[in-house]
């Protein structure tokens, strides 16, 4: 039986994106036919399913992340945009014929799950390089036996959470990616844009290569043509150019990130910059004069360096560009509470 981690041994500095054991979890159950029943607060432990489960077999899974923040002051409790991510798990349920769980048994699971563990929420530490959050997990399997192809009669819905550090070492360091010349994360027609289980299997091997080879992760191009930038590993791209901001644009291959329709937000509305959501080819990414990859875990990272068959493509003299850093503050002071919330974009955890 795996312990919770008593949260007054943590170091909140130290702090890495690693599974830590918390006290709690919520979990709900959706019997046949397909009603979901409203879920409750367990100590967090193991579950029991059966081998011919439904998800053990064929994978049918969804999840989400994002994160509770501790508010500047440390007097509060801040989800960021967290209706968004209630939306975006029923339609990957959809996509999955697993039924669509309720906003409200959504809501009820984060909330609760963030307020049972709220000692284990990173404090905000003024002047910290990154700060940390407790990321949550919400999860939904097929958890009915099955031996055809099928969605299974019952799923259970879990949220369990792990206090969280910087995603990739070195907080905002810019990263150095590479791009996959074998793999693709998505196809026409395919699951890429859902959070299903299995997109992230396929992403282990092209992960482990780039990682071998000194790189925090890859770049993935488009399956059809291999010439534009879909995402990099599990989070979505950006870059400059001249004044303008591209990323790539939802054409079912690619996640619709909620920290990238933010980005797009901010960049628009308050910094009065251009975006342009379109194909952007691999040639306009390797001399872009900023880039950076956006995502829950990711938050705006800076891309520093891009390699592309054999060769390395240094961007923005590896340092972070100035949009890059202005949103990534920006975004970061939002979640935080330290700027107005000019957006409704916190959701109080209370
Ligand atoms: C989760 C995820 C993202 C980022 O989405 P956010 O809502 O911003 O966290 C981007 N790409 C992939 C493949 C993802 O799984």
């Amino acid at each position: 039986m795996l312990e919770p981690i008593d949260p007054k041994t943590i170091r909140w500095d130290e702090l890495t994106f690693a599974f830590k054991p918390t006290a709690f979890m919520y979990v709900a159950q959706c019997p046949e036919p397909g009603i979901w029943d409203r879920g409750r607060i367990e100590p967090f432990g193991e579950i029991c399913i059966l081998p011919a489960a439904g998800v053990l077999n064929y994978g049918q899974g969804i999840f989400e992340g994002m994160k509770a923040y501790s508010s500047h002051d440390n007097q509060k409790i801040f989800m960021f945009r967290p209706e968004k991510n209630a939306e975006r798990m029923a339609d990957g349920c959809r996509r999955l014929c697993i039924p669509p769980i309720p906003k409200e048994i959504f809501m009820e699971g984060v909330v609760e799950t963030a307020k049972k563990n709220r000692d284990y929420v990173p404090p905000y530490r003024a002047g910290a390089p990154a700060q940390g959050a407790l990321y949550l997990r919400p999860l939904v399997v097929g958890t009915a036996p099955l031996l055809g192809v099928n969605p299974a009669a019952s799923y259970t819905f879990f949220v369990f959470t792990s206090p969280v550090g910087p995603y990739f070492k070195g907080g905002v360091k810019p990263i150095k990616l590479m791009v996959s010349q074998e793999y693709h994360r998505a196809a026409p027609g395919g699951t890429g844009a859902v959070k299903v289980l299995g997109n992230y299997a396929g992403s282990l091997l092209p992960g482990k290569i780039a990682k071998q080879a000194g790189y925090a992760e890859t770049i993935y191009l488009d399956a059809k043509e291999d010439k534009y930038v879909e995402e990099v590993g599990a989070a979505n791209f950006f870059c400059v150019k001249n004044n303008t901001l591209l990323t790539p644009e939802l054409d079912g291959c690619i996640l619709p990130g909620i920290t990238r329709r933010s980005v797009i937000q901010l960049a628009k509305e308050h910094f009065h910059i251009k975006v342009e959501e379109r194909k952007v080819t691999i040639e306009e990414a390797l001399t872009a004069e900023e880039a950076f990859a956006s995502g829950t875990a990711a938050v705006v990272s800076p891309i520093g360096l891009i390699a592309y068959k054999g060769k390395d493509y240094i961007i923005h003299n590896q340092t972070i560009g100035s949009l890059t850093q202005k949103l990534y503050t920006m975004l970061v002071n939002i979640q935080h509470g330290a700027e107005p919330d000019i957006y409704g974009w916190r959701y109080e955890v209370k």
